[in-house]
């Protein structure tokens, strides 16, 4: 079911409103992209809530291990992913796997958030999310070699809104990539 997006909603969602890069391009349709990745998920028989609680247990569990791991902090960080400047991320593939000495692992994912002051506001208004809405994340199955990027903010834009960002946005997490990686 998908409920209409207010024009006003749609405008934060423009490069240069709530955010520099923006949650969609600057003539895309919320409403499309919504009803595209909807019709990816009925047909791969996964749910938002699905995919949005996955994302959100791997990713507490990392910020978890970042505090009780504080000497190993400054080792594990990384400069990605950084969504102002993409073409610095990573390749990475079963041939061209990260060695473990940075990133934290959850089981076979290998995973890797950047921190930053901030926080990303969602652009329906809601409150903001102080746990997950400052980091960005790399999680990258180290089985297959497949990786997808994006916001922390994503998984209450998943959840609630059933927003993946615009096929136009850096932000944007491909939800079959995200399936096939998170292994749902
Ligand atoms: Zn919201």
């Amino acid at each position: 079911m998908i409920y209409p997006v207010h024009a006003e909603v749609e405008q934060q969602m423009r490069p240069g409103a709530l955010s520099e890069q923006g949650f969609l391009g600057p003539t895309e349709s919320v409403q499309s992209v919504l009803e595209t990745d909807e019709q990816t998920l009925a047909k791969l028989g996964v749910t938002h809530v699905t995919i949005a609680d996955r994302l959100e247990t791997i990713l507490l569990n990392v910020i978890q291990q970042k505090f009780t791991d504080l000497a190993g902090w400054f080792d594990r960080m990384t400069s990605f992913p950084n969504f102002d400047a993409p073409t610095i991320a990573p390749q990475f593939s079963l041939n061209n796997l990260p060695d473990l000495g940075s990133g934290y692992l959850v089981g076979k994912l290998h995973i890797f958030i950047k921190q930053w002051r901030g926080f990303q506001e969602c652009p329906w208004g809601c409150p903001a999310n102080s746990r997950l809405g400052s980091i960005d994340f790399l999680i990258l199955n180290r089985e297959t070699g497949e990786s997808f990027t994006g916001p922390g903010l994503i998984v209450h834009l998943i959840r609630e809104h059933h927003f993946f960002e615009g096929q136009q946005s850096p932000y944007r997490v491909d939800p079959a990539k995200a399936i096939r990686v998170l292994a749902l």
